[in-house]
């Protein structure tokens, strides 16, 4: 049985009701766990007024402002955890960002201010909450990213964020390893496309939505909640085995030579 009661779950990553971090919570509550969410925080308060009234069926007993590119967000984001909840079991990293200028046309053109803002927002923010989460999975946990063929293909306008998802995909292996023996599970999801407000930016997004729906084994692509339910296994003890993978939710995609 999936069961996820008595486990302290971090949420990142939702922006709407688009969002695949959505689709995890959403399973991860229906799984019993206790959720903490945090949202990207905006100067006029917007983001956190909308976040807000989405999870709030959900009851998060934590909800907090988190932005990666602020050291400061995320210590008080493991302070706050610390003290509320004393541990920590699941950290769901659901995030990523690139701007839209590198999301299409040559790849050879990406700035170096593009590089590194898409490196450091997408890739290196699930090392250092990983590293943030580490000292309060006391009872072992699990790590899940979120990840795309794009980042062990060429897929047209990807670009930047292909090089930013093969890094992650790399951390993953190097988190696992070294969380392995507190017993912390570190694994990724590769999602198929699926239309969200971050897929929107890529060029092009729409054809391969639909180039998935005439090729993949189950022609169709996958939805957030589909997403959900296999991150909410690789959350459980049913994947107890399980580290240091990446794992394919594509409707198959991965496996077609066209
Ligand atoms: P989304 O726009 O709903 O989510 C992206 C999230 O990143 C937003 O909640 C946004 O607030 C957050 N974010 C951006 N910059 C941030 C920052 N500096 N600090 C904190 N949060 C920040 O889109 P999504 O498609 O649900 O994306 C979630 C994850 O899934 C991403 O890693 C994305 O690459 C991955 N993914 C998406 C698809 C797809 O087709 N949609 C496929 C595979 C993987």
């Amino acid at each position: 049985m999936l069961n996820l009661t008595g486990k302290n779950a971090l949420v990142t990553g939702i922006a709407n009701n688009r969002s695949i971090a959505w689709g995890i919570a959403q399973q991860l509550h229906k799984a019993g766990a206790n959720l903490g969410i945090t949202y990207l925080p905006d100067e006029r308060g917007k983001m956190e007024k909308k976040v807000a009234e989405l999870v709030e069926p959900l009851n998060p007993s934590l909800f907090l402002p988190c932005n990666v590119q602020n050291d400061e967000q995320i210590q008080s984001t493991f302070e706050t955890i610390r003290n509320q909840w004393g541990k920590l079991d699941i950290l769901i990293h659901c995030l990523a960002f690139a701007s839209k200028d590198d999301l299409s046309g040559d790849f050879s053109q990406t700035s170096r201010s593009g590089f590194n803002t898409a490196l450091e927002i997408s890739t290196y923010s699930l090392v250092q909450l990983s590293g943030a989460a580490k000292p309060l999975m006391t009872e072992g946990g699990s790590i899940v990213t979120l990840t795309y063929l794009g980042g062990v293909r060429a897929i047209p306008n990807y670009n930047v964020m292909g090089v930013a998802k093969a890094g992650l995909e790399m951390s993953v292996r190097y988190l696992a390893a070294e969380l392995g023996p507190q017993n912390i599970r570190v694994n990724a999801i590769s999602a198929g496309p699926i239309r969200t407000l971050a897929s929107s930016a890529v060029g092009g997004i729409l054809d391969m939505i639909h180039h998935v729906e005439e090729v993949a084994p189950l022609r169709r692509t996958v939805t957030q909640l589909e997403v959900g339910n296999t991150a909410a296994f690789l959350c459980s003890d049913l994947s107890s085995g399980i580290t240091g993978q990446v794992l394919y939710v594509d409707a198959g995609y991965e496996i077609m030579g066209m």
